[in-house]
């Protein structure tokens, strides 16, 4: 995302950033594993959200877990003091001292890490904080079972301060395999007799499978006011609040006789006489093209009391503008603010209508959006 922008400038898109409601998910999820540790995972900009409103929001969070080493650099220069993962470790030996001088917590997934490392201590370097990752049947990154005790070795005796985790790959749906409970079991077995605390829930784990968190659990989607399943419906019971906003204008009206189609394609035919409003947001701002008919909006209708009604997009999204029906609203008029998601509008419900997931919509909000973070 781009800019920040403290009103709407120009054109009239804008990406509101709440760091009220990141406080509330935070706590929400302080609340629901009270004797964990917590890194925020902030990879993908916050998951679009960018990293100044999550420094903002998160900061009393026990960590911040990303990816790039340059985000951990950026965390570091605006005063970030306490933990820093990367997730995936260190993609090339030579990162291996500004990993160093920034204290990042790393994990380790792979025997070539395993081997930096080693020479990098032997050299007479501080040995690190390692969150060792096995593979209990994702099978994405991870030492399998039976090399996950040399790894945990090799390292722990070079004076590296070891914790183990492990990625679930079904913690949101009950009867995939493996399950929660096998990869659990598998990862118990491995580490017994073995120091150091764990690390093992991601947001659909801390949300439905509360006795697989660990030491450190690692919140993504549900600080950022989403569900790990892309159902809204699924998370309604643990109170979470949307972090970010979008929201536009309508820019124009049209008034169609029946038969008329609307944009590329004329995809939408009006069954009768109706009033269409043009919205300032297509998929270069990162709105799904996939978004079919009906995919709700929410148009303000009162200023000042936050009134609004729903309506459903109609017609191809295109790169700068989407179609809505307003019938519903015979009030809209040029000017009335459009919610394309956040807490009147959930954006799962917008992913689902796309035949996605919330997390792939907030990660792709367009750098041309501005953003306030309020
Ligand atoms: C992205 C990620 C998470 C967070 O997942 P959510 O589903 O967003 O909670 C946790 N752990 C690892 C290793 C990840 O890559």
């Amino acid at each position: 995302m781009g800019a920040s922008a403290n009103s709407l400038i120009n054109r009239p898109i804008l990406a509101s950033i709440h760091t009220q409601a990141f406080r509330h998910n935070l706590n929400r999820v302080r609340e629901l594993a009270p004797e964990s540790k917590i890194w925020s995972v902030i990879k993908a900009r916050a998951y679009g959200h960018c990293f100044d409103a999550a420094l903002k929001g998160l900061s009393s969070t026990d960590g911040f877990a990303l990816l790039d080493i340059q985000d951990a650099v950026w965390l570091r220069e605006h005063g970030w003091e306490g933990r820093v993962l990367l997730l995936e470790g260190l993609f090339h030996e030579n990162e291996l001292e500004l990993a160093q001088e920034l204290s990042c917590d790393l994990v380790v997934h792979c025997e070539a890490q395993v081997e930096w490392l080693e020479k990098y201590i032997e050299q007479g370097h501080k040995p690190f904080s390692i969150f060792l990752k096995m593979n209990t049947g994702m099978n994405r990154l991870g030492f399998k079972p039976e090399a996950y005790r040399t790894a945990f070795h090799r390292l722990h005796a070079f004076g590296c301060r070891m914790h183990h985790m492990t990625h679930f790959a079904n913690a949101d749906q009950a009867d995939q395999r493996p399950t929660v409970g096998e990869q659990q079991e598998v990862f118990e077995r491995t580490i017994d007799g073995l120091s150091g605390p764990t690390s093992l829930a991601n947001s659909a784990a801390i949300l439905w499978h509360r006795n697989a968190l660990g030491g450190w659990i690692r919140p993504g989607i549900m600080l950022y006011g989403a569900s790990p399943t892309g159902i809204y419906a699924d998370i309604e019971h643990a109170h979470l609040k949307a972090v970010m906003q979008l929201q536009s204008e309508i820019i124009d009206i049209q008034e169609l006789k029946a038969g008329d189609g609307v944009g590329y394609g004329g995809r939408y035919q009006a069954p009768e006489a109706m009033r269409i409003g043009i919205v300032a947001c297509g998929y270069a701002d990162g709105y799904p093209r996939t978004a079919k008919d009906g995919t709700p909006v929410w148009v303000s209708i009162g200023a000042e009391d936050g009134n609004g009604i729903v309506c459903p997009i109609v017609g191809r999204v295109s790169m700068d503008m989407l179609t809505i029906d307003l019938r519903n609203a015979p009030q809209a008029k040029i000017g009335s603010v459009v919610e394309l998601w956040g807490d009147r509008i959930p954006v799962d419900e917008v992913a689902r209508m796309s035949d996605t997931i919330g997390y792939e919509l907030l990660c792709a909000v367009a750098p041309r959006v501005p953003v306030a973070i309020k």
